[in-house]
C-alpha cells in the first residue's frame, strides 16, 4: 500500500492507515513525506539559505512530525521523537554544507529532498508500533532501490533492485514486520541518492511491489481515482472503475495527476494489480487498473488535457525526403534537455509541442541549424492538449470522427494531431481559450451530459 502525503497529515489519515494495515495479512508500505514538506525544503535551498532560515526550517520540520506523531500515537511516542531529531540533525549539517559553500548540486538537492520521506517513514513506523504493529523502517538508498544517476528524475533497475531490496522487504514480512519503504528516492550504482521526480512516490511504490513480487498494490490518494475527465473543467466527470495498463499510462502522460506516469512500468511487468482509492472515502471502490484490455460500448473511457504548451514549428526543405532530419533536429532538443511531448511531420515542416518553459530555448537552440539547411523555426503560444483515450479506439470504425467532430460542433479549431501513434489514444491540439468548450463537448459525446 502506498500513501501519499495527504494521508499522512492528520491524525485522521494516520488512524486509517493503521485500521487498513491491520486488516491486510501481510502488506509492505510505501510512504511520501507529509504533505508540504518537500516543498518546503525545495523553498529552503532554491532561496538564500541563513542560520536563520536553517534554524526555522528544521523547527517546522520537527513541530508538524512531533505533533502528528503524539496525536496520532495518544502520548505513546517511543523512538519516534529521538528518531525525527536525529534526521533533523543530518539535515541541519547538510544544510550549514550548502550555507557555508554556496554549492548546491543535484546530487546534494536530491539528499537533501530525501529528508522529507525519511522522516514520514519514521512518523509511520512510530505510529503503527504504538498500535501494537511490529514494523521496520526501510531507507531507500540503503534498502537497495537500485536506479541510475539521473539524480532528479531516475529510473530503476528492476532486476537489481527485486535482488537487493526484495529480499530484505521478503525477510522483514517473513519476520512479522510491516516493512514501511520511503518513497521518492533510490540510490544510484556508486550509492549516491537519486530522486525519482516530483510525486515520484506512486513509481516508488510500484517499484517495491515489483521487488517483492506482490500482488496488488493499492495507492492510497485523497481522490477517488481516474476519472472520465478534469473536474476542474468538465464538472460532469464520473469515476472510471476499471482501465487497463496502456490507458492508465495514457492518461497519467496526458494530464491525469492522479498517478504518476512512471508507476504503471513497473506494475505491467510484474502483472500487478493497482488500483487507487481515496482514504477520505473508502465506501468507493476506486479504480483498477489491470493488464485486461477491457473494451466499452462507448471505446472512449476518458477525455484529459494538458496546459501550458507551445508549439515549434520547423521548416526544412525537403525535410520529408532526406534522412536524418529528424533525428537531428531532435537530437539537437534533447542536448538541451527538453522533453518533447508529441511531434508530427510532413514534406516542408515538424512540429514538436512542448511544455511552453521549453519553447523560447527550444526555438534559440535550432536557429543554430538555420546555416545546415534549416529554413525557419516558428513559435505558437497557448496551445493545450486534448487526448481521448480507450481501448479499442485505434480498431473500432467511427471513434475519430465522433472526438473530432464534437470538436467542430462547438467551432472550435484543432491544431496538431496524432492518431494511429498509440492503439488507445487519439491527442490533438486546441488554443487554451478553447480547452474547457472542447473537452465538454467530447465529454458530451461520449458521456451524456
Ligand atoms: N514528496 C515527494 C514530492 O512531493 C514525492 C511524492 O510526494 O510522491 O514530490
Ligand atoms: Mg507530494
Amino acid at each position: 500500500m502506498k500513501f501519499g502525503g495527504s494521508c499522512l497529515k492528520n491524525v485522521d489519515g494516520l488512524r486509517q492507515l493503521v485500521e487498513l494495515t491491520s486488516a491486510e495479512k501481510e502488506c509492505t508500505i510505501v510512504v511520501s513525506a507529509v504533505s508540504g514538506v518537500t516543498d518546503t525544503i525545495m523553498q529552503t535551498i532554491t532561496g538564500r539559505l541563513s542560520e536563520k532560515k536553517i534554524a526555522s526550517l528544521t523547527s517546522t520540520l520537527r513541530e508538524r512530525h512531533v505533533a502528528i506523531l503524539s496525536e496520532a500515537s495518544s502520548g505513546l511516542l517511543g523512538s519516534g521523537e529521538k528518531d525525527v531529531d536525529g534526521l533533523l540533525k543530518n539535515l541541519e549539517r547538510l544544510l550549514y554544507g550548502i550555507y557555508y559553500t554556496g554549492e548546491l548540486t543535484p546530487r546534494m538537492r536530491a539528499l537533501v529532498l530525501s529528508i522529507g520521506e525519511r522522516l514520514s517513514a519514521r512518523l509511520v513506523s512510530s505510529v503503527l508500533e504504538s498500535h501494537g504493529i511490529r514494523s521496520k523502517v526501510f531507507e531507500s538508498d540503503s534498502l537497495g532501490i537500485v536506479t541510475n544517476s539521473n539524480y532528479e528524475s531516475a529510473t530503476a533497475d528492476l532486476p537489481q533492485t527485486k535482488r537487493i531490496a526484495g529480499k530484505k522487504i521478503l525477510a522483514a514480512l517473513k519476520s512479522g514486520r510491516v516493512p514501511v519503504v520511503t518513497g521518492f528516492f533510490g540510490r544510484d550504482p556508486r550509492g549516491h541518492v537519486t530522486l525519482l521526480g516530483r510525486n515520484g512516490t506512486d513509481y516508488s511504490a510500484s517499484v517495491v511491489a515489483y521487488a517483492v513480487g506482490a500482488r496488488r498494490l493499492i495507492i492510497w490518494k485523497d481522490v477517488d481515482g481516474f476519472l472520465t475527465a478534469d473536474p476542474s473543467i468538465v464538472p460532469q466527470a464520473k469515476l472510471i472503475d476499471e482501465i487497463s495498463y496502456d490507458e492508465a499510462a495514457e492518461l497519467s502522460y496526458f494530464g491525469a495527476e492522479v498517478l504518476h506516469p512512471k508507476a504503471v512500468d513497473p506494475a505491467r511487468l510484474g502483472n500487478i494489480g493497482l488500483r487507487i482509492m481515496n482514504i477520505a472515502n473508502r465506501s468507493s471502490k476506486g479504480t483498477l487498473i489491470t493488464s485486461s484490455k477491457r473494451e466499452t460500448t462507448g471505446v472512449v473511457k476518458s477525455v484529459s488535457c494538458l496546459k501550458d504548451l507551445g508549439i515549434l514549428r520547423v521548416y526544412v526543405t525537403g525535410g520529408g525526403y532526406t534522412s536524418g532530419t529528424i533525428s537531428s533536429i531532435s537530437g539537437h532538443l534533447g542536448m538541451e534537455g527538453v522533453n518533447i511531448i508529441s511531434a508530427t511531420t510532413s514534406q516542408t515542416c515538424i512540429s514538436f509541442l512542448l511544455g511552453i518553459e521549453d519553447l523560447d530555448r527550444s526555438a534559440e537552440a535550432l536557429s543554430k541549424l538555420i546555416s545546415v539547411g534549416l529554413d525557419k523555426v516558428e513559435k505558437e503560444r497557448n496551445v493545450a492538449l486534448l487526448c481521448a483515450v480507450g481501448e479499442g479506439l485505434g480498431r473500432t470504425r467511427g471513434i475519430a470522427a465522433k472526438v473530432f467532430g464534437a470538436v467542430s460542433d462547438v467551432g472550435v479549431n484543432i491544431g496538431m494531431m496524432s492518431a494511429g501513434a498509440s492503439t488507445v489514444a487519439y491527442h490533438f491540439t486546441v488554443s487554451m481559450k478553447d480547452l474547457q468548450t472542447a473537452a465538454r463537448s467530447v465529454h458530451r459525446v461520449f458521456f451524456g451530459e
